[in-house]
């Protein structure tokens, strides 16, 4: 047997274990009940420990080396020489973190998973403040286990986004910052010219989940390797190129929160149902990054799924389904509607203007906590200052309104947030690519064929899986690196006649 078919035989039992843990963790979070939940830690944390002491194992290391001599001169864009350039990178990540630390950034976020919850709950910032300073604490550590050149940041980003500096996203974002706090400022004054009480009413919540899924299957989310469950947070998981689910939430009085919220996971699930064939069960399935994972979700839920298109197509059937609510609401009014920008002061409320403003604000405050430029007792006051400043508000508390609101930190999720920005920034770069190579796709989506739009992603992004960095994949794509140009273009165009600015 070749070296290269010995490190994937090696894999192929790691990434078994990882998806073993997986169903389990969908499980938890669809159908287990409450009483399961204790049993349920005990094995994922068994199941996680074999996939990592199995992956980090020398014979890990010894057969990636054997296969490195075996695919040399193998070209750059082949199956081989991409697992092996992939696979190092996730094993030097992997092993560099000493297993100490691993397991004490493991223990304290368990721990400050519910002591944020509870401060969240109570909006009492100062009992979660410890933790916080604890957290931080670790993730200085974890950043100079994993090595940084320039800035600590660097190290927490590139877990999510391979390749991404510190220094490009705030370029990125000082461009933002100029043009669309501006923007932003004068849609604030023209509020009233857009009347999103339709979308308010009462939803019964059966026949909103029936019109979801006939919009995500039409879509082109392949059902015979997908599915569709409750859950009380959206996400996507997959076990396989083959069965890749999704979950979401139903609101009863604010219909766009499981609709766009279904979009935007069928959106993440199709570029993962998208991966070559040939690459299932290796490292290389699934998408390259968090950022370009981003990009697909952001571009079926906003590009395609709030555009007038896209309703033209729809709406017909959503009134038929909801006469009571929209039989008087035109076409034109309900389009607005689901486009309403407001002064949210909860980042997952966000419409997607003002958006990016609660991802710059996180990710300058993350920088400024991790480089000590920021003590944790301050970040109440720094987060609410900058909410004033970006968006004009302040936070009525410093807890679920404000500083406490996301998951992630309590995690020990820090380098995550800028991901999110950059799927917005990219998700337009690559529509436009897309309707330059095919200028029939508006046209398409008008008249309900989304087929030309997803087989372009298909065979530009979705096949590539993993083989590509995101930054390496972008040029290939677009021919340009990540750039914010082009977002804001389509804001601008977008919303000036929707608040006739
Ligand atoms: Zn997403």
């Amino acid at each position: 047997m070749s070296k290269l078919q010995e490190l994937k035989t090696h894999l192929a039992d790691v990434i078994h274990l990882q998806h073993a843990a997986g169903v389990l963790g969908w499980d938890q979070q669809t159908y287990m009940p409450p009483g399961g939940a204790e049993a349920r830690a005990e094995q994922l944390a068994t199941l996680s420990r074999l996939a990592h002491e199995m992956f980090v194992a020398e014979t890990t290391g010894a057969l990636l080396q054997q296969a490195a001599a075996e695919v040399d001169g193998a070209g750059y864009d082949s199956d081989e020489a991409a697992l092996v350039r992939v696979v190092q990178h996730d094993y030097d990540l992997a092993t560099r973190v000493p297993t100490k630390l691993v397991e004490e950034i493991a223990r304290t976020t368990t721990l400050a998973h519910e002591v944020w919850a509870k401060a969240r709950q109570a909006n009492d910032f100062a009992s979660f403040a410890p933790m916080l300073d604890k957290i931080y604490d670790l993730m200085r550590q974890q950043a100079d286990a994993l090595g940084y050149e320039d800035r600590m940041y660097d190290a927490l980003l590139d877990q999510y986004e391979p390749g991404m500096k510190t220094a490009q996203v705030e370029a990125l974002f000082a461009e933002l910052r100029e043009e669309l706090v501006p923007f932003v400022a004068a849609i604030f004054e023209r509020l009233d010219a857009v009347d999103d009480t339709p979308v308010k009413l009462n939803y019964d919540v059966d026949k909103q989940a029936e019109f979801g899924l006939k919009v995500i299957e039409q879509l082109g989310y392949d059902m015979t390797r997908g599915r569709q469950d409750k859950a009380v947070h959206p996400f996507t998981t997959e076990f396989s190129i083959n069965d890749v689910r999704i979950t979401t939430r139903y609101q009863e009085d604010w219909m766009p929160a499981a609709l766009f919220g279904s979009i935007h996971e069928a959106g993440h699930a199709m570029y993962e149902q998208g991966s070559d064939p040939r690459l299932e069960g290796t490292m290389l399935a699934g998408g390259t990054s968090l950022g370009v994972h981003e990009s697909q979700s952001r571009m079926w839920e906003n590009l395609v799924g709030r555009s007038r298109g896209f309703w033209q197509y729809f709406y017909p059937d959503l009134q038929k389904l909801f006469p009571e609510q929209l039989g008087a609401v035109n076409l034109d009014a309900f389009y607005k509607a689901i486009n309403a920008v407001s002064r949210s002061l909860i980042r997952v409320e966000a419409d997607e203007v003002t958006y990016n403003l609660h991802i710059m604000l996180r990710f300058e405050m993350e920088n400024d906590l991790l480089e000590g430029k920021l003590a944790v007792n301050d970040a109440p006051d720094y987060w609410n200052a900058k909410m004033d400043s970006y968006l004009g508000i302040t936070p009525p508390d410093n807890g679920k309104h404000g500083v406490l609101q996301d998951v992630h930190w309590s995690s020990g999720l820090v380098g995550y947030f800028p991901t999110y920005s950059l799927g917005n920034f990219l998700s337009v770069q690559y529509w436009d690519k897309a309707l330059a190579d095919v200028p029939s796709i508006p046209d398409d989506i008008a008249s309900g064929n989304f087929a030309t739009l997803l087989d372009w992603l298909r065979a530009n992004i979705h096949v590539h899986g993993r083989k590509y960095w995101p930054t390496e994949l972008t040029e290939r794509v677009t021919g340009e690196p990540i750039q914010v140009r082009s977002f804001m273009r389509y804001l601008k165009d977008k919303y000036t006649p929707i608040y006739d600015l």
